[in-house]
């Protein structure tokens, strides 16, 4: 079984429903509301766990019911929790999603997710030192992913850095990671615009662009190549990056290679879009294999 170290956000997502979005001042009546655990880190988390790997969540809550029904959701899906610290002076991160006309609006608001500085993630060097693989997404500050990479260097760990959501990352900092994985437009905003065949020529076989449907793209040391991605009857693409990445984590720790690992991120990414929700569609390790056949 390998075992996955994952640094990152958890938070609640608020889903209303309605048929028309209100302007500012107005008050509209909603469908439906659902509360449903989300958060990349904790997404990127489950998709390991379910997958079969070992996984150690690194995370922060609030001490309300938010929080405690995260910390529930990680126990039924098997992600150990010993690092995620309920903090009394915040509350649990949360998404507020409006689901309308089509189209969705997002409030995010961090929360307990700040909370996840270099202090606190060096509490669990000991957790990241034992891992075979730590993923990292970009919903926590900036320097608690720096020194995340300065911990695996240390250790000697490889590092997957999922640069979502997308900022300017220091040449240093990826310099450290073994893996990174924007989707095209975070890695336009990543490399300031640069060319992206030059970019992936520059980083063999650490960049790796997902491209939706089409599935991923990196550069093995002699030329670009395509993982394809597989045809599904998509019904909702919310957390197929974190599906694809937590999959890529588990399949590279076993040391499948860099084809093969992006292989099974895409069966398992594209299981995910074909059932609702963020964490409702994640495929167990069973079902990518069949998939694979
Ligand atoms: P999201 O933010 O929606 O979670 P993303 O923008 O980070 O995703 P994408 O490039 O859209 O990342 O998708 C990640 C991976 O998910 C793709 O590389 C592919 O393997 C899979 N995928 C996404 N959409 C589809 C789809 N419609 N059909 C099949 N596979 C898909």
């Amino acid at each position: 079984m390998v075992k996955i170290a994952v640094i990152g956000s958890s938070s609640m997502d608020l889903v209303v429903s309605s048929d028309k979005r209100p302007i500012a001042g107005e008050t509209v009546l909603g469908k439906s509301f659902n509360t449903v655990p989300g958060g990349k880190g904790a997404n990127q988390a489950v998709a390991a766990a379910r997958l079969g790997a070992q996984v150690d969540m690194i995370g922060c809550v609030g001490t309300d019911v938010y929080g405690k029904e995260i910390l529930d959701n990680f126990c039924k899906n098997g992600v150990n929790t010993d690092n995620v610290e309920p903090v009394t002076d915040e509350a649990t991160g949360t998404a507020h999603i409006i689901l309308a006309e089509g189209d969705n609006s997002i409030i995010v608001v961090k929360g307990a997710n700040d909370r996840i500085t270099p202090e606190y993630i060096r509490r669990a060097e000991e957790t990241i030192a034992n891992a075979d693989i730590v993923m990292i997404q970009q919903e926590i500050p900036e320097e608690t992913v720096e020194c995340a990479a300065e911990l695996c260097e240390k250790h000697d760990v490889p590092l997957l850095l999922n640069p979502a959501p997308a900022r300017v990352i220091k040449e240093k900092v990826i310099e450290k990671c073994a893996y990174i994985t924007p989707n095209e437009h975070e890695c336009e905003v990543l490399f300031g615009g640069a060319d992206v065949s030059y970019m992936l020529k520059k980083y063999p076989n650490k960049l790796i662009i997902t491209e939706g449907k089409k599935g991923a793209r990196y550069f093995n040391g002699v030329e670009e190549v395509t993982v394809p991605g597989i045809r599904v009857h998509a019904v909702d693409t919310t957390g197929a990056g974190d599906t694809f990445n937590g999959a890529f984590a588990v399949a590279v720790s076993e040391e499948k290679g860099i084809h093969e690992a992006l292989r099974f991120a895409n069966i398992a990414a594209a299981l995910s879009v074909t059932k609702f929700g963020a964490q409702g569609g994640m495929p167990t390790r069973e079902e990518v294999e069949k998939g694979a056949d």
